[in-house]
């Protein structure tokens, strides 16, 4: 089987040119990284502002193309100009503001847009965008205008118009930006149903540390590299690391590292509140009165 993703050696220099067309100047977005995901994961990126993770998240969609390196989407080569619609077909994304990615007057107009344009049968398209605006819990919403719903709604509908194209793999750049705690909630957890029960692959960058922890995998980004990777519990360990690179921790894992530092013994990288619960219930059993 292909990896969904397999990136190596990719470079990506945004090059400026002044009114003759002579280099002005040069940036490195992408500085050499290397990238497997394989079918089915669920991959977070995180880094901070103009770490090179809307670049990447743009070469995973042949949006861009390497300056150097290759990207290959299910086996497809990016620069390859006869598969470009193949690989844009299996590899949706969605940004962060939804007002800019909802065209529609009505919301089953609009996610029914995407199979209209492939030339899907009319029928088709209907349980397409049905079963699309199921699986992100947006159905009955399905005869209302687009412009009367909440952020986390919208970004939904948004989701719903790339599923409709029947993709292996959705990149979401930052998807939750620009929304309120329940709609970033919303949104997560359409991602993660999508992952779990279509197995599809979703690559979520997001500066909400939160919304890492369920990622099958996590790669954090500096200056165009991969500076860390691994399971959420491996990268979160690495407390004052990721201070080095401008990005927190979940709150709870900064929690449990500080309490270890002044003289607790906890494990590094614990996740949630149950789990913190758990090690500081071994750590001072005494301070616990029974449940
Ligand atoms: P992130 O999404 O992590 O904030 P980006 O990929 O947007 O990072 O940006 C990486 C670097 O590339 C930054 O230095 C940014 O200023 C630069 N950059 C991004 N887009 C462009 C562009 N269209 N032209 C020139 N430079 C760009
Ligand atoms: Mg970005």
């Amino acid at each position: 089987m292909n990896l969904m993703v397999k990136a190596r050696g990719l470079i990506h220099d945004y090059v400026s040119r002044d009114e003759d067309g002579n280099i002005e100047g040069k940036i490195r977005a992408i500085d050499g990284v290397d990238l497997d995901i394989r079918p089915g994961q669920f991959i977070a990126v995180l880094g901070h502002n103009g770490s090179g993770k809307s670049t990447l998240a743009k070469h995973l969609n042949a949006l861009l193309n390497p300056t150097e390196g290759t990207v290959l989407i299910d086996g497809k080569d990016t620069t390859d100009e006869s598969e470009l619609w193949n690989i844009r077909q299996e590899a949706g994304m969605i940004f962060q503001n939804p007002d800019n990615q909802i065209i529609g007057q009505i919301v089953e107009e609009d996610v029914g847009f995407g199979p209209e344009n492939i030339g899907v049968p009319t029928k088709e398209i209907w349980e397409r965008v049905e079963e699309s605006l199921r699986a992100v819990g947006m159905y009955k919403y399905r005869s209302k205008s687009p412009n009367r719903l909440s952020g986390g709604q919208k970004q939904r509908v948004s989701i719903a118009g790339v599923i409709a194209m029947h993709p292996k793999c959705i990149i979401m750049d930052e998807p939750t930006a620009m929304l309120d705690p329940s709609g970033r909630k919303e949104v997560i957890r359409a991602a993660r149903a999508l992952n779990d029960v279509e197995k599809i692959t979703i690559i979520l960058i997001t500066h909400y540390m939160e919304e890492a922890i369920y990622a099958d995998r996590v790669f954090v980004m500096d200056h165009g590299r991969i500076a860390l990777s691994g399971t959420p519990r491996e990268v979160f360990s690495n407390v004052e690391k990721m201070q080095e690179l401008h990005l927190d921790v979940p709150y709870v894992t900064l929690l449990a590292h500080q309490l270890g530092r002044s003289g607790l013994k906890l494990p590094e990288g614990i996740l949630n509140k149950e789990e913190l619960k758990e090690a500081l219930q071994s750590a001072v059993p005494s301070a616990f009165i029974g449940e």
